[in-house]
């Protein structure tokens, strides 16, 4: 069996829905499991939704609504009018799902926001399968639709799940051989006791390469607006030119920096099995894009340039000019690890301590007063981090240029710098 997956942006309207359809039909749909992602932005949609829950705002109903009419807009354009009896089947099934939002938001009784979270967002894959799904049998794909929450178990991690690997191995040998296209979401999995979970932000990536490696399947192709892995983000950099092949630990080390077209989960389950990935465009799918699979001579021959925005600066000194040492070191991971703030890059002198963060969870305010109990705090919020991979002196000026730099890290392959 092969993987593939869908992202938001594909599928962000009619014309993307049918064009994935097309790609299916150009490249083959035999045997092949297709992961999709919510519509477009709805996920940041869902979560104004769960804030003006929280927040018990007027604008709940509305912010539900702008999302609804989101969705049957794209049923009307793909189906043309509300008389159609297609159109009519897919809207009662949305319309199930909205009911079913609106039932958990009336009832819940719980206060614990991520485990809210994830039972909100998890709606924005559960409709935009079903559209899709239904498209296709209506359209003579024939296609059956999971619920990824069968298959993929997780810990009660709501936000940021971790895979109880033994449990979803078990439930995905249950799909059995059987040649079918399927269809199910991304993101998504459940916790023992069936609640839903989510395995963070951007995680449909990662939900292909889970299913790929307990299928042991041939290959993971996730489909992107883009021609492949590219040297540099094409939104920051002019003139990205495309990697044909890059080797797992390659794409391992760009992900993890933040070259977001992988997610960096994705690569550690089919490095193991040596499944390969292809990343290819949905607008050209026959081009081969970039194939990411094992072997040392595949690094590129060119600097990659990766960018990660929103990080916080930190510099921790101690309050007495003590140093700055192991067991300090290790109590202030401990505190990142707990508040579940993403360390990217460290420095460390005698009496200070420096690390850039990404603050996904909006921690750092927490944080910042816990640790300004032991050490003098100072930070730069939203500054950026540049990564250049086989950097030399002619990318290392470039990405200096007219920018000031507050931190500078050079190691064999990488050079790091934080700017504001
Ligand atoms: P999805 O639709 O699957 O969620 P994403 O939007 O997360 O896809 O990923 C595709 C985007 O990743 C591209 O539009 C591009 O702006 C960005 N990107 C970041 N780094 C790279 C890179 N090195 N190569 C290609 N694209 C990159
Ligand atoms: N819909 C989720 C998100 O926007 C998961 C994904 O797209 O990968 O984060
Ligand atoms: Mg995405």
């Amino acid at each position: 069996m092969k993987l593939f997956k869908f992202g938001g942006a594909s599928v962000k309207d009619a014309a993307g829905v049918k064009n994935v359809k097309s790609v299916l039909e150009t490249v083959g749909y035999e045997d092949v499991l297709v992961v999709i992602s919510a519509m477009g932005k709805t996920t940041n949609a869902l979560e104004i939704v769960i804030k003006n829950y929280f927040e018990k705002s007027k604008e709940l109903k509305s912010s539900i609504q702008d999302i609804k009419k989101y969705h049957i807009e794209i049923l009307l354009d793909l189906y043309g009018d509300e008389k159609n009896p297609n159109f009519t089947s897919a809207y009662d099934a949305i319309n199930n799902h909205f009911e079913d939002l609106e039932y958990f938001l009336k009832t819940n009784k719980s206060p614990n926001y991520n485990f809210v979270y994830d039972q909100i967002v998890s709606f924005g894959e559960v409709i935009s399968t079903t559209i899709v799904s239904h498209y296709f049998n209506q359209e003579g794909l024939n296609n059956s639709w999971l619920d990824v929450r069968n298959y993929i178990k997780t810990d009660q991690t709501y936000r940021d799940a971790n895979v109880d690997w033994e449990a979803t191995q078990k439930n995905i040998s249950k799909l059995g051989k059987k040649k079918t296209l399927y269809i199910t979401q991304g993101f998504l999995g459940a916790d023992e006791n069936n609640f839903t979970t989510t395995l963070g932000r951007e995680g449909s990536d990662y939900t292909a390469a889970i299913i790929a490696y307990c299928l042991g399947a041939e290959n993971v192709t996730i489909w992107k607006d883009v021609p492949g892995v590219l040297n540099a983000d094409p939104r920051y950099f002019e003139n990205a030119i495309l990697l044909n092949q890059i080797s797992y630990r390659e794409a391992i080390e760009l992900a993890f920096y933040g070259a977001s077209v992988i997610h960096p989960k994705t690569l550690q389950p089919l490095q193991k099995k040596e499944i390969p990935l292809f990343v290819k465009s949905f607008i050209n799918p026959t081009l081969p894009g970039t194939k990411v699979s094992k072997g040392a001579d595949l690094e590129p021959k060119t600097s990659c340039f990766i960018v990660k925005k929103n990080q916080i600066l930190i510099s921790l000194s101690s309050i007495d000019f003590s140093f700055i040492m192991e067991e300090n070191i290790s109590e202030i991971f401990a505190l990142f690890h707990q508040y579940k703030i993403k360390v990217s890059l460290i420095q460390n002198t005698a009496i200070s301590f420096s690390v850039c963060v990404e603050d996904k969870f909006n921690k750092f305010n927490e944080l910042k007063a816990v640790l300004s109990k032991k050490f003098k705090v100072a930070y730069n919020e939203n500054v950026s981090l540049y990564t250049i991979r086989h950097f030399d002196q002619v990318a290392a000026e470039m990405v200096e240029k007219n920018k000031k730099v507050l931190v500078k890290q050079i190691s064999r392959e990488t050079l790091q710098i934080v700017t504001e």
